[in-house]
């Protein structure tokens, strides 16, 4: 079977050529990790917070040393555009500066009690496990391991199998800037075997895990065994909701890059567009040149906007959710090597459709009419995720009360934006379990220790003197 093969071996999505193989761990590489990773947690924690703090400092400052390399190895390893990897390796380094900055401020509780002192700590968990997915490589590790850290963690990393590149460069740049061997480690290695590992290993506190809905069960079910806790984020299914009273021209504008970013291999892009009955057709008319127009090519190519699928089996997923004969409109992908797949928006789509419903993570996205604020409120809501969305419309009061009623954990108004390091991040229903980014990061690697001083103590030698 694949997942027993000991080496990885790593495809340019836009040409199909190897760019590396790597050894994939085994459980017994991982029962090796934790023991060295427990080693230097002990440590990590026993340091000054300000000694901690500078030590991420420094890390975020040499990965700011090498964000072009590591840009370049992205756009190799995933076909993420040189754009977006460049904004990807500099994320890497904001969320090291960020978490850095809360090392001194991790700060407990003073609680009013009789007869003493009652005082809360916040300790860190021990060796948190990262677990990867290879639509954000660095992001996503960056989201789970810089809090961790922070917090006082060690933490073992396990990438994608189609990217482990950058994830490995990360932790080479971790030594160099003087990171104690054995705190941050990378697992490349198979999902089933690598991952399992770690999951199931009862030195690992806490897992993160990011990817699939039915692989988050499985490891929340796996975790749940030790009474583990875990951080799920699955994916969605994300409305881009447009009122008849909106912008339509910044709506329809904004509306190819909210689900061809990424090849639509996000977890928050929009892909259901709610668009009300009364626009819809002039809204399809403002839609159609600006999604034949995204540039899908070299992703190396500074004009590129949207690079290949990130595989041949995502290539057959995305493709098998595309009717032959489907209405709608076709931007332009290259032939031949690589896995491409042009921009595609279908219309006439029955909203129950597999295609309406479940995340294709590909460059597809479905328009479904609406009639009034309540229907539109009703579709949004009307499938198992609920991770993002946007809501379009002038109308202030109209944009809280669809905000609000929407079960999503991130919403925008007249934006799609969704993702910042310092406010939160996480979904509803099935979408996930947990938040990460914002203020309250680092505080989700922490178990709170609550120590009550008693003031009527008497020393017996004290009384003595
Ligand atoms: P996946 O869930 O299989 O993989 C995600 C991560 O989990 C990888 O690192 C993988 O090696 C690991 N993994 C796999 N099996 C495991 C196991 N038994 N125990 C522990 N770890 C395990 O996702 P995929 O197959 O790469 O992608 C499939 C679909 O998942 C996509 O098409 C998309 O719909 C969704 N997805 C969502 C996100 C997201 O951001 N939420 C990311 C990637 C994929």
């Amino acid at each position: 079977m694949s997942h027993e093969s000991p080496e990885l071996c790593v495809l340019n999505p836009a040409t199909e050529e190897v760019v590396a193989t790597v050894p994939a761990a085994s459980a017994a590489d991982v029962d090796a990790a934790v023991v060295r990773a427990a080693r230097a947690q002990t440590a990590w924690a026993a340091l000054p917070p300000g000694d901690r703090a500078r030590l991420l400092r420094r890390f975020a400052a040499v990965v700011d040393g090498h964000l072009e390399e590591l840009a370049r190895l992205e756009v190799r390893e995933a076909g993420h555009t040189i754009g977006n990897a460049r904004w990807e390796a500099g994320n890497v380094r904001d969320l090291l500066d960020y978490a850095a900055g809360g090392v001194e401020r991790l700060t407990g509780r003073q609680i009013p009690v009789a007869g003493g002192l009652d005082v809360t700590i916040l300790e860190p968990l021990g060796v948190v496990g990262v677990i990867a997915p290879w639509n954000f490589p660095m992001p996503i590790a960056a989201w789970g391991t810089a809090p961790a850290l922070a917090a006082g963690n060690a933490v073992l990393l396990k990438p994608a199998e189609t990217t482990p590149l950058t994830a490995l460069r990360l932790a080479e740049l971790a030594l160099e800037a003087g990171l104690p061997e054995g705190l941050f480690q990378v697992l490349p290695g198979h999902g089933p075997v690598t991952g399992d590992a770690l999951v199931r290993h009862p030195g690992v506190a806490k897992i993160v895990f990011t990817g699939s809905g039915a692989v988050g069960r499985r490891v929340a079910a796996e975790g749940a065994a030790l009474l583990k806790p875990v951080t799920l984020e699955l994916g969605g299914k994300s409305p881009n909701i447009v009122f008849a009273d909106a912008d339509l021209d910044a709506a329809a504008a904004a509306a190819p890059m909210s689900f061809l970013d990424n090849s639509g291999q996000d977890c928050c892009a929009r892909t259901r567009i709610l668009v009300q009955r009364g626009v819809h057709d002039r809204f399809l008319d403002l839609l159609a040149p600006a999604v034949e127009s995204v540039l899908v090519g070299d992703p190396a190519d500074e004009r590129t906007q949207m690079g290949p699928l990130i595989s041949r089996s995502q290539l057959e997923r995305v493709r098998s959710y595309v009717p032959a004969e489907a209405d709608g409109i076709r931007g332009k992908a290259p032939e031949g090597p690589g896995f491409w797949y042009p921009p595609t928006v279908l219309t006439g789509v029955d909203p129950h459709a597999r295609v309406a419903v479940e995340e294709v993570f590909g460059p597809v996205a479905v328009v479904l009419p609406f009639e009034d604020e309540a229907d539109a409120i009703r579709l949004a809501n009307a499938t198992d995720y609920g991770l993002s969305g946007s809501v379009w419309t002038r109308d202030v009061g109209r944009a809280l009360r669809v905000s609000s009623a929407v079960r999503a954990g991130n919403l925008s108004v007249n934006s799609h934006s969704s993702v910042r390091y310092w406010t939160p991040f996480g979904g509803f229903k099935q979408s996930g379990i947990g938040r990460e980014l914002g203020p309250d990061a680092l505080a989700a690697f922490t178990e709170t220790k609550n120590v009550f001083i008693s003031n009527v103590f008497t020393s017996t030698e004290g009384s003595a003197q």
